[in-house]
């Protein structure tokens, strides 16, 4: 197979004392060997659960991952029906993960280099000896200067930047097929960022590793992604290259996102225009669209029936009432292609 992954209606839920909250709701995307994916949308529209199920780092219960979804990895293996256990092997030896804040995903009272070596002797096989020479290579790889001596220093002798390269490190020193970075970005200023990114792309080149990017910013996703998966209330609403959502998007809360691109060229962070309104409450998600609440196109039919999926082309499609051939034609509010 073409694809890393291929995920499926994929469905997660968490039971909580108000009642089962379906924070994703059907999900299918595919991911191709190589390509950088990102998946946008505001917090709580279900993208980083959907990366976690991926990982299988959903707690159960309360979560659950219904048996209907499939998250098919490298053409054969169903993650949703490994064992714990055959998990973690596939985590330890085929995926890496980088998230938004290394402090807390980094032990602080361990060296840095058991933390990139630890993986490498309990999941690859390697000696004490060559693990530790392999964490040496990472570190100069993800470019931290005198990785020899740095190799010995616990995380809090690392700044900011400097933490998320060793996650960075410690991520790509299995050799994994598939990366996911989790807003690996967010929590640093944007010189720093820029760094970051030209770094991930980089090594992704050099790797030939497949990515999932999580975020909220796309100016990252311009920077790092070849393609996008955009979310709202636990469905994908619309996906395609960045091309296409960038310049010819097609489901107004696509639009409204494209309505403020913080670009990483410009020195100061600009600030995303947020989209007027809420999400609704995913205990009892609307049965329509469950974009209708905020939508200015909104129509009587998209609050009886949720849309299906529309082809724009043969990788880009949305799910919108507006796509059907009989709804009337509207003005964009957006300039796209700026
Ligand atoms: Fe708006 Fe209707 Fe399209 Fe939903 S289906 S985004 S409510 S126009
Ligand atoms: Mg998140």
């Amino acid at each position: 197979s073409n694809n890393i992954l291929e995920v499926k209606d994929l469905k997660v839920s968490f039971h909580t004392y108000a009642g089962e909250v379906h924070a994703v709701r059907g999900v299918t995307f595919n991911l191709k060997k190589g390509e950088a994916l990102a998946i946008v949308g505001e917090s709580g529209c279900g993208k980083s659960v959907t990366s976690q199920a991926i990982m299988r780092l959903i707690a159960t219960p309360p979560g659950e991952i219904k048996s209907t979804s499939s998250i098919l990895f490298d053409g054969k293996t169903d993650i949703v029906k490994l064992s714990d256990k055959e998990m973690e092997n596939l985590r330890g030896s085929e995926m890496g993960m980088i998230f938004q804040d290394p402090m807390t995903s980094l032990n602080p009272t361990m060296k840095i280099g058991k933390q990139i070596a630890e993986g490498l002797i309990k999941h690859q096989g390697l000696s004490k000896q060559a693990a530790r020479e392999r964490a040496i290579e990472m570190l100069r790889l993800v470019g931290i200067p005198n990785p020899e001596g740095r190799v010995d220093q616990y995380p809090h002798q690392f700044s900011g930047g400097m933490r998320q390269r060793v996650m960075i490190a410690i991520a790509l020193a299995c050799n994994p097929k598939l990366l996911i970075a989790d807003e690996p970005t967010t929590a640093l200023d944007v010189t720093i960022q820029a760094q970051i990114l030209d770094l991930m792309r980089d090594l992704q080149e050099k790797t030939g590793a497949s990515i999932i990017l999580i975020t909220h910013d796309l100016g990252v996703v311009a920077d790092l992604a070849q393609r996008v998966v955009v979310m709202y209330a636990g469905k994908v609403v619309e996906q395609g290259s960045v091309d296409d959502i960038f310049y010819n998007p097609q489901h107004p809360y696509t639009w409204g996102l494209m309505r403020s691109v913080p670009r990483l060229d410009n020195d100061e962070k600009q600030e995303l225009i947020p989209i007027e309104g809420t999400p609704p409450d995913l205990i009892a998600p609307p049965k329509g669209c469950a974009f209708a609440a905020r939508c200015p196109y909104a129509m009587e039919v998209c609050l009886e029936a949720d849309p299906d999926i529309t082809k724009i082309n043969s990788g880009h499609s949305a799910s919108c009432w507006l796509l059907h051939p009989n709804a009337p034609k509207v003005e964009r509010p957006v300039e796209v292609g700026g």
